[in-house]
Parts: structure tokens; C-alpha cells; sequence
């Protein structure tokens, strides 16, 4: 059962679906929340959201596996963090048990929009929440939505995986002790100038480094570094309290130690000692990993041994093991994958 759609050709565009979630905060508490086939939100032109950017999101995919079911990868850590996000923004948590219930009913509504196994599409699922009510003086809103809607997107990489190559960037996506570590839509604001510079001058992405000193890396716009190194022994990922704590990278380095055997190293990386990685990934939802070949310093080029040509050795596996938990084809740990049932 499956709608009329080119899974191979899609892009990463909004597709309307037929069902979104909606849950209202009004008077100190969330409501019950419903289904609605009304993709339109009307609120007043002074909500919190349009005049102070109060708003977090969070990004998931469902997709079908080898056997046919369909799943959800991690959702309970998605949950996690936009209360996380939330709490940061002075915003209503949403409880994670009816994030998760979003999730499910959401997907299952929209089933005939999972791609099919193997097609390389998935169904993105955009859960996010923001103050709805009047606000003029700098203050949280007293209302909010949590929403979540669901779009069909292509495969990430259309006619095999290619290196891309980044710049090390001049401007900053996140302040000291600020917003870098949740998932507000304002750190993507002001990250926007920076990407279409980037891409103005040849980059596929920019590495942020660490606002304060800028000698240690971070991240990019929306994705987390994955290092490996020269021995092919050990994945390194750089450390930061202005890092979002990705998924996908917290996901693999799990399955780096406990299925292939590597050691992890979680801690501070200086942008001087990037050169002596083998390999170098960018894990997020979207990609898995996106593999790096080239990165541009100011003049100066790190080319990383994987090349420009394919994906390193070890990210390779590492993109595979993983991919094969999502897909069903490798036996997953205990509460990784969460089946879609009947509501
Ligand atoms: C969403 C996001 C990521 C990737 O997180 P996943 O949970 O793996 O999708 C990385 N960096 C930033 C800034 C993000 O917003």
C-alpha cells in the first residue's frame, strides 16, 4: 500500500501529508492533543514566536524494514532532548510519553507515505513547539503548540555516497554558554548567512569551532564530526557544551565500541590536530554519515586519505552497521527500534 510517489527522485522538500499532531498549552496545561488533516496554523501577528523566536524542533525518520515493518529509530531520545530544548527556551515540556504517542499516530495515519524497504526514501517527522500567544515585553509566552507533521524525503545521497568538502567557517553558530547544545530554530537563523556564504564559494558546509577560543572544533550547521584515526583503532568526536548532541552520533560511537570493536573518544579536538585523522564523517538524522574529503582553512587544505572519491574505510562500516540496525538487517540493542503498530 503506497501512494503515488518516484521515491528514487524525491528530494529533501515538504510534502504535504495527509494527518499532523496538535497538542495546545493553555492555562498551565497541555490538552489532549488530536490528529488533523489542517496543515494552517492562524495565531496572533505578536506571538512569541514570531517577535522572539521562541521555538524548538527536532527531526526523526520512519521507515520501512526488511521484514515490512515500520519503524521509528530512538524516538524516546528525540523526546528527551526537546524537553531538554524546551526547558531552555522557558518553554512547557512536552512529556515523553506523548511525544512518542505523536510519533506513532502520526506515522501510522500517514503509512501509505513510509517508502518501501530499499527505495532509500524515508519519512522525516518534524515535531516542534513554540509560544502562540501575544508577547510584546521580553517574557515567555503564556500559550503554546507541539506539533508534528510528517514529509516523505528521497535518499540523502542520489547516485552513490561522495565526499564533500567544508570550510572552516569565520562566523560562529553558537555563544559561549548559550543555545548551541538544543535544537532551536534561532541557532539555524543566524547559521543561514553562513551556509549561503559557504556555498557561494564552492563549500558544501561550514565547521564551526569553539566560539570562545576558536582552536577547538565543534560542528556544522546541523550535523556532528566523527573522526577516525591514522590506526583505523580508535573514533574520535569533539566535546562541547555548545554542541548539539546528536542521535546519530551518540548512535555510532555505540555501535563503533560494541559492534566493530573500536575505542571512542569523546573530548575536545583542536582544529590543529584535525590533519592527523584518516577519516572524518558528519553524522546527523538526514545523512547517517556524510563523508568529509576536503577541508579548507584559509588557504590551507586538509585532505583526509579517504580522498574525494568514496567514503573511508571505517565510516563505511560504521555507516553500514548502522543503516543495518535501522533497516532490520542486524539485530538492534535492546530499545533502539520502535515498531509502528496498529492504533
Ligand atoms: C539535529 C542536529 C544534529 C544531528 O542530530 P541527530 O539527532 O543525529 O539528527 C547535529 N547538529 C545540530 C546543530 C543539529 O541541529
Amino acid at each position: 500500500m503506497s501512494v503515488n510517489i518516484d521515491w528514487a527522485t524525491l528530494g529533501f522538500g515538504y510534502v504535504k501529508t495527509p494527518y499532523r499532531y496538535v497538542s495546545l498549552y493553555k492555562n498551565g496545561k497541555w490538552d489532549n492533543g488530536t490528529l488533523t488533516g489542517d496543515d494552517k496554523i492562524v495565531m496572533t501577528e505578536c506571538a512569541g514566536v514570531l517577535q522572539y523566536a521562541q521555538t524548538a524542533f527536532e527531526g526523526l525518520k520512519a521507515y520501512t524494514t526488511e521484514d515490512g515493518k515500520i519503524v521509528t529509530f530512538r524516538p524516546d531520545l528525540n523526546a528527551e532532548r526537546m524537553i531538554e530544548s524546551a526547558k531552555r527556551l522557558e518553554m512547557p515540556p512536552f512529556p515523553s510519553d506523548r511525544f512518542l504517542e505523536a510519533v506513532d499516530r502520526v506515522v501510522y495515519a500517514n503509512r501509505e507515505y513510509v517508502p518501501p524497504y530499499g527505495s532509500g526514501a524515508t519519512l522525516y517527522l518534524r515535531p516542534f513547539m513554540f509560544g502562540s500567544s501575544a508577547v510584546i515585553g521580553v517574557k515567555p509566552a503564556m500559550e503554546y503548540h507541539f506539533r508534528l507533521f510528517a514529509t516523505p524525503v528521497g535518499p540523502y545521497f542520489k547516485g552513490g555516497i561522495k565526499p564533500i568538502t567544508i570550510r572552516v567557517s569565520d562566523f560562529d553558530r553558537a555563544a559561549p554558554r548559550g543555545t548551541g547544545h538544543i535544537k532551536a530554530g534561532l541557532n539555524y537563523a543566524m547559521s543561514l548567512h553562513a551556509i549561503v556564504n559557504a556555498h557561494e564559494q564552492g563549500f558544501d558546509e561550514n565547521m564551526y569551532l569553539d566560539p570562545a577560543t576558536r582552536t577547538y572544533v565543534e560542528e556544522t550547521g546541523g550535523a556532528n564530526f566523527i573522526f577516525v584515526t591514522r590506526d583505523k583503532k580508535t573514533i574520535v568526536t569533539p566535546k562541547s557544551d555548545s554542541i548539539l548532541p546528536s542521535i546519530t552520533r551518540r548512535s555510532l560511537c555505540y555501535v563503533a565500541e560494541k559492534y566493530l570493536g573500536l575505542k571512542v573518544e569523546h573530548r575536545p579536538v583542536k582544529l590543529e590536530e584535525v590533519a592527523e585523522f584518516a577519516e572524518c564523517g558528519l553524522c546527523g538524522t538526514a545523512a547517517v554519515i556524510s563523508p568529509v574529503g576536503k577541508i579548507y582553512d584559509h588557504g590551507k587544505e586538509i585532505v583526509f586519505p579517504s580522498g574525494m572519491d568514496s567514503m573511508g574505510e571505517t565510516t563505511k562500516k560504521l555507516y553500514d552497521t548502522l543503516t543495518g540496525i535501522q533497516m532490520g538487517k542486524i539485530p538492534a540493542p535492546d530499545g533502539w527500534i520502535r515498531e509502528i503498530k496498529c492504533q
